[in-house]
């Protein structure tokens, strides 16, 4: 926590030594808040995470000049349902979008609401992904649907219009301006929500030449045969080798309108096309070019949501309000980045399971930090609802986060986080499954194979080594077994 501070400072010390959900004290100076969302963007193309490839100087100076949180997990490893979490508290089976046809029903609690309810400005610009119209903020322009990467169309309560752009730098001018127009006498909470990194993978066009003659490591994983694994794992439809598209990988139509961004497209991708049609490539060698299409664009996806982290924290610097304002870096759900094959998310595996979650309030929180508690999706909407002051929503499922970014050793911290995932069969084959990861163990339940998956995370953190019924192993399964029910038992959910 900040030297020497304040009011606040000691508000939060209480909230931080009492029981997680009692009634808190009320903190005299509230945050500002700003939550950058974007889609589909793993932990492991972080730098401060990691990564030796992605290109996010300012979101790892967010983590560095805040708090990393190491073991962030969500619960259901797509769009709609982990959204819809992170701004109710409550798993799927709960707020009801257990997959990304359902429909948010935008009356139930979420922080947004509560916030706006305890006096902030609120508002909302960029991927909603939710079907209803957003609640809970005084200003919304969302993209319809998935949205598009250029020149993108957006939905606001006074209708649809297009704003020339690349996506991730037009939400970004959208946020700013937002700021710039607000009622100063109020605490706000901007939601900018990238669509970027998602599929299709579109590269702005300040991005497109980067790792241009750079050949990316593959992961051991890529040719993974899945040899011990239940039979899921195998029979999905999210592979690298063949389930990408000529419009996932570039050999289709180019994407930008405008001639400026075509030249950079073309400049960007033409050589190497036409190389790949004048000798086309199969088997394991088609495998590895599209690799590094797909891993390449999508890093490039990423160095632009980060180059918009860069102008949102050189904004709050410029205007004074870096201080007292949270700053909130985080993504639905992870993805695969050639691990097991695989693009997409889905699966309880690491790479989808784990979101990566970095806060900085420079006023409260000591630089520097990383969290390794079990921390999932449930609990960001108690956190904030904590801090900004607001009545706790409700049906909250998660724990609020404030002692821990105060550095304080919460009592009786989870031991386990609970996944399901549910959408099946389309779009990806993926085996509706349920489980169970604790620090040192993951047990997944396929019902519908009536198979299961044991991981020791420490010795296999590659997770292709499946434990589940041998011997040797029984009875940690039981005890893991027993654990999933008591999680099952404790968020109500029972699935067949
Ligand atoms: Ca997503």
């Amino acid at each position: 926590m900040g030297k020497g501070c304040c009011v606040l400072g000691s508000s939060l010390a209480a909230l931080a030594s009492g029981a997680c959900s009692a009634p808190s004290a009320a903190p005299t100076r509230r945050p500002n808040i700003v939550f950058i969302l974007s889609d589909d963007h793993a932990a492991h193309a972080i730098g401060a995470y990691g990564s030796a490839l992605a290109r996010t100087p300012n979101i790892d100076r967010l983590a560095s000049e805040g708090v990393r949180f190491e073991r962030a997990f969500c619960g259901n490893a797509i769009c709609a349902p982990a959204r819809a979490t992170l701004l109710t508290g409550v798993h799927s089976h709960v707020h009801g979008v257990v997959d990304n046809a359902a429909r948010f029903d935008g009356s139930q609690p979420t922080f947004p609401m509560a916030l706006q309810q305890a006096g902030y400005a609120t508002a909302l610009v960029g991927k909603w992904h939710l079907k209803s119209e957003p609640t809970g903020f005084g200003h919304w322009e969302v993209f319809p649907d998935q949205g598009q990467y250029y020149d993108p169309e957006l939905l606001s309560a006074q209708g649809k219009r297009r704003v020339e752009g690349y996506a991730s730098e037009v939400v970004t001018d959208l946020a700013l301006e937002w700021l710039e127009q607000r009622d100063p006498s109020r605490p706000f909470l901007l939601c900018l929500h990238h669509k970027a990194p998602h599929r299709s993978w579109e590269p702005g066009p300040r991005e497109l030449s980067l790792y241009a003659d750079e050949s990316l490591p593959e992961p051991a994983t890529l040719f993974d045969d899945y040899a011990t694994r239940a039979s899921g794992a195998a029979a999905q439809e999210m592979s690298i080798a063949r389930d990408l598209s000529e419009f996932d990988l570039k050999l289709g139509r180019p994407t930008p309108r405008r001639t400026e961004d075509l030249a950079a497209w073309s400049a960007a991708y033409d050589a190497e096309n036409a190389a790949l049609r004048a000798r086309p490539l199969s088997g394991d060698d088609r495998t590895r070019w599209n690799f590094q299409r797909y891993l390449k664009d999508y890093l490039r996806c990423v160095a632009g949501v980060d180059a918009s982290v860069g102008r949102v924290l050189e904004y709050l610097e410029r205007e004074g309000l870096a201080q007292d304002t949270l700053v909130i870096y985080a993504s639905d759900q992870g993805f695969f980045l050639g691990e097991h094959g695989w693009y997409d998310k889905r699966w309880m595996y690491e790479e989808a399971l784990r979101f990566p979650l970095v806060m900085r309030w420079p006023a409260e929180i000591e630089a520097g930090t990383v969290d390794r508690h079990l921390v999932s999706g449930i609990d960001l909407a108690p956190t904030l609802c904590e801090l900004g002051d607001a009545a706790p929503l409700p049906r909250a499922q998660g724990t609020s986060l404030a002692p821990l970014l105060m550095g304080r050793e919460p009592s009786g911290w989870r031991e386990a986080i609970y996944y399901r995932y549910y959408e099946y069969p389309e779009p990806h084959r993926v085996e509706p499954h349920y489980g169970v990861r604790t620090e040192s163990h993951k047990l997944i339940v396929f019902p519908r194979l009536g198979a299961s998956e044991l991981f020791d995370l420490r010795a296999d953190p590659r997770e292709v080594n499946n434990l589940a019924g041998s011997p040797d192993h029984a009875e940690l399964e039981a005890a893991l077994r027993e654990q999933l029910s008591e999680l099952q038992r404790q968020f109500r959910d029972a699935p067949r």
